[in-house]
């Protein structure tokens, strides 16, 4: 092992956070070294065969209001218009006969079909569910700004009935932003967290635009992210887990993984939040400021994929299926997945009940939940896999929000990245993407100190 490993910073974990991170470094001619445990890059947002059929991390949603991840994604040579295909829509289907609606989501690039979204669907939602909505939703992001401790008390159901909207309102419209984007339904999701994810994009409501993946994620967005750090001088290993910190007179000097030891100048942490707390709790388990962050809980997700002979729905769109375990789905046979002749994928709610159950099990509850929403998946099922992540977000409910650490730690030769630590986008793409920068921003001063000092 070289000591400090000549300056070198080793980034652990090769999903957005890390991958934002290492192609900062080696873009400023910072030495880099990314280590991902799995296979492929790309992490949540990773794509891959599983047992011969090609499957995604679970459904993903490019959203028109990120900023941090199209320009990361330019700088790596990749073409947004040719990556992201624009549905610009969501449909909200209710079972068993109920009324569905589609709205529109780009008030910018589909005003009418926006408006018109709005005004009608009057089946799905009264103007008087409407009214009450509009008053909750700028409550909730006025407490969201000045009181976000309080509201993180909360939780969405509750606070949603303290501001007078109807059973309706929540069941119809509150459980797809929660269930359905989040995997938890709203009685047990944090009000804060709720409102932290949808703030970000109320200045740029205007941006707002819904996007499909044209490919596998690794395939169309990480591995060329990857490449990039590579033509910029930076090393990526796939298959690398590392096991361990090596932490010396309170310094961060090294990693281990499969028994080798390799030397590094400073460490970024750039899992999620239950490896980065299996890494660092030896090490920090009594330190005080990690105390909050390893006391976090997680939420589970599970999603499953279906190949069929012949496409679900008539257009490829994100559909919400309250009341019905299909939290969230689209047909995906023209955007991300174009060789098969009918694609469907799942993601589905309560997620623990899920991770319980066998694959056969799990595709019996969907195929007859999806029959309550009118797809007629019965016989058409050529393939499926079930795709879970057990310990996927931090946990989402009440009392979670102030535990979610700062990038910078005040351990020498360490930082954290990640969708969990604190940054304005919260759990998501463009949330991991402004994590890995600001850690690459402190790993890339530590390298220049460390050049300053020798
Ligand atoms: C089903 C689903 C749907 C989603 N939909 C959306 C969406 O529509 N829009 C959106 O913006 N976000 C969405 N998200 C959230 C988004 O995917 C995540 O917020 C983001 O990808 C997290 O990136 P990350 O780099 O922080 O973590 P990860 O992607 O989890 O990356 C961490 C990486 O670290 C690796 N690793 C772990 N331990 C080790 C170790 N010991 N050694 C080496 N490597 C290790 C892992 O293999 C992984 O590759 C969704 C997530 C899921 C699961």
């Amino acid at each position: 092992m070289t000591p400090g490993g000549g300056g070198r910073v080793v980034v652990v974990g090769g999903g957005l956070a890390g991958l934002s991170c290492a192609f900062e470094l080696s873009d400023r001619g910072v030495p880099v070294l990314l280590l991902e445990a799995g296979d492929v890059v790309g992490g949540r947002t990773a794509s891959w065969a599983k047992d011969g059929m090609a499957v995604e991390s679970g459904l993903h949603r490019f959203l028109g209001f990120f900023s941090a991840l199209p320009r990361l994604l330019e700088r790596a040579g990749v073409d947004l218009g040719a990556m992201v295909c624009w549905e610009d829509e969501i449909e909200i289907r209710l079972p068993d006969g109920g009324p569905s609606g589609v709205l529109g989501m780009a008030p910018l690039h589909r005003p009418l079909r926006t408006l018109a979204g709005v005004l009608a669907n009057n089946r799905l939602l009264t103007p008087l569910d409407k009214l009450k909505l509009a008053r909750f939703m700028a409550a909730g992001l006025r407490d969201y700004v000045r009181r976000p401790d309080e509201l993180d008390r909360r939780s969405v159901t509750g606070y949603a009935k303290a501001h007078g909207v109807s059973d309706r309102a929540v069941h119809n419209l509150l459980v797809p932003l929660t269930a359905g984007l989040f995997f938890l339904p709203p009685e047990r999701f944090s009000a804060a967290i709720f409102f932290g994810l949808l703030a970000p994009g109320v200045p740029r409501l205007h941006q707002m635009r819904l996007g499909a993946y044209m490919g596998g994620m690794t395939e169309v967005m990480c591995a060329p992210i990857a490449r990039g750090i590579e033509a910029r001088g930076g090393e990526v290993r796939t298959g690398v887990e590392v096991d361990e910190l090596v932490v010396r007179d309170g310094r961060v000097e090294a990693v281990v993984a499969g028994g080798q030891t390799i030397g590094a100048g400073h460490v970024v942490v750039a899992t999620s939040i239950e490896p980065a707390q299996r890494l660092l709790r030896p090490a920090f388990e009594d330190h005080p400021w990690f105390a909050p962050m390893l006391s976090m809980g997680t939420t589970p997700s599970v999603t499953v994929q279906l190949e069929l002979d012949r496409p679900s729905m008539d257009v490829d769109r994100t559909t919400f299926g309250p009341g019905t375990a299909l939290a969230c789905f689209a047909e995906q046979c023209r955007t991300t997945f174009r060789h098969a002749r009918g694609r469907l994928s799942i993601i589905l709610t309560p997620p623990e009940r899920f991770l319980a159950m066998e694959p056969d099990e799990v595709l019996a509850v969907v195929i007859e939940d999806a029959g309550r929403l009118g797809l007629e998946l019965e016989g058409h099922v050529t393939d499926f896999r079930v795709v879970a992540h057990p310990h996927d977000f931090h946990c989402l409910e009440p009392g979670h929000l102030g535990l979610r650490p700062d990038q910078e730690t005040p351990v020498a030769g360490l930082s954290l990245a990640g969708d969990y630590t604190h940054q304005r986008f919260m759990a998501s793409m463009e949330g991991a993407v402004i994590s890995g920068q600001r850690a690459a921003e402190l790993a890339a001063a530590a390298h220049a100190h460390g050049r300053r000092a020798n």
